[in-house]
């Protein structure tokens, strides 16, 4: 059935958000239809507005949601009406040869669902009818959401959905580039280069696993404080030392494991250059297509060096959502301290604002 629902939607690049009444469709043939509760507001989000993730708007934002089955379409056997489950925006066909082999991030068939549902077509209409599209095959930053169960991942309804909605996005992708992608070992020393969402993470990460120095890098003393609290044992302030990667070695005498949660070449560079002997550094923030980055080639062979990328934390979303959830009701990772703030679905500007302003570990908007 149709559903109407307040989106928070993308009109233009360069605007502001604004919240409109749009109708969601009900799901087809391997599709189900979401009442949200919960949806994180992520930089990509923000990317997204600006045309820096060039998804072409119209546009309803959010990728980072959880919520309630509410309509199962023809098909779909591992869900039903009441299930809570956690958006993925990576569509996971489950059958190809990314995902047979365990990589379900790089599903060959993920680029059919950037914008639409996997099947290129929307459920999503605008009250002129037009059709809207959807961040990710998500579009969750909406009071309903019908998305194909490729995105889908059923979670533990024990879990608070808005706890629950973090790991769709920011909770995966920093604690799955230091479980998945790095595989830190114990005992390794580490640093985070940019403490958002996505970098707090990582420093929860990598004090789960063990890490035994941690060093937050950053150029917001709040964010470094925030740093300090989900683990990081030194922070560097960018604004107070000629070059962070220097003054990390000095730190550390060079890490074993750099994660650039930034997503700029220079910062890529500083988290190279951070690197010990042996070292990995782990590009996890997302750059504009055009930018780049440089490295001194020597070093890759000398020093065994590595630089390597992590997309929403390597996931395999139906094992890792579950996990990190576990990870979180053995009180082992920290989802409440994460969410600084609330907001209705009709302040979602003013939670961008926030965003911008680096107010905020994670902003979610909550809804009825
Ligand atoms: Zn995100
Ligand atoms: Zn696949």
């Amino acid at each position: 059935m149709d559903r109407q629902a307040k989106a928070v939607v993308c009109r233009e690049w360069g605007q502001p958000v604004q919240v409109e009444t749009i109708t969601v469709e009900g799901p087809k043939r391997g599709e189900i239809t979401i009442k949200i509760a919960a949806c994180g507001v992520c930089h990509s989000d923000l990317s997204a507005t600006t045309g820096k993730i060039q998804y072409p708007p119209p546009l309803v934002l959010g990728h980072e949601a959880a919520g309630v089955v509410v309509e199962v379409g023809e098909g779909v056997t591992d869900f039903q009406e009441g299930d809570h489950v956690v958006s993925s925006f990576i569509s996971m066909c489950g059958k190809c040869r990314q995902c047979v082999r365990g990589r379900p991030v790089l599903c060959e068939h993920a680029r059919k669902a950037m914008f639409t549902l996997p099947d290129g077509t929307v459920r999503t209409k605008d009250s002129q009818g037009e059709p809207l599209n959807v961040f990710g095959a998500c579009g969750v930053m909406a009071e309903y959401a019908t998305m194909h169960v490729d995105n889908c991942v059923k979670v533990d309804d024990k879990v608070p959905m808005q706890n629950a909605a973090l790991v769709g996005c920011a909770v995966m992708t920093g604690v799955g580039a230091v479980f998945n992608t790095a595989k830190l070992e114990p005992g390794s020393r580490a640093a985070v280069f940019g403490i958002g969402g996505v970098g707090l993470n990582a420093i929860q990460g990598c004090a789960t696993a063990g890490a035994e120095m941690i060093v937050a890098v950053d150029n917001n003393d709040r964010k470094l404080a925030m740093a300090r609290e989900f683990g990081a044992t030194h922070t560097v302030n960018i604004n107070e030392v000629d070059d962070p990667a220097r003054a990390v070695k000095k730190l550390t005498g060079g890490v074993d494991y750099a994660f650039e949660c930034v997503g700029a070449g220079p910062v890529v560079e500083q988290a190279y250059k951070s690197l010990g002997r042996g070292g990995t550094a782990v590009v996890v923030g997302v750059a504009d297509p055009k930018d780049k980055t440089s490295v001194t080639t020597l070093t890759l062979p000398a020093d065994e060096r590595t630089l390597k990328g992590s997309w929403l934390g390597s996931a395999r979303p139906q094992h890792d959502f579950p996990r990190i959830l576990g990870l979180y009701q053995a009180g082992k990772l920290k989802l409440d301290e994460l969410i600084t703030r609330t907001y209705p679905i009709e302040d979602a500007a003013q939670a961008f604002d926030d965003m911008v302003a680096g107010k905020n570990a994670r902003g979610v908007i909550v809804f009825d």
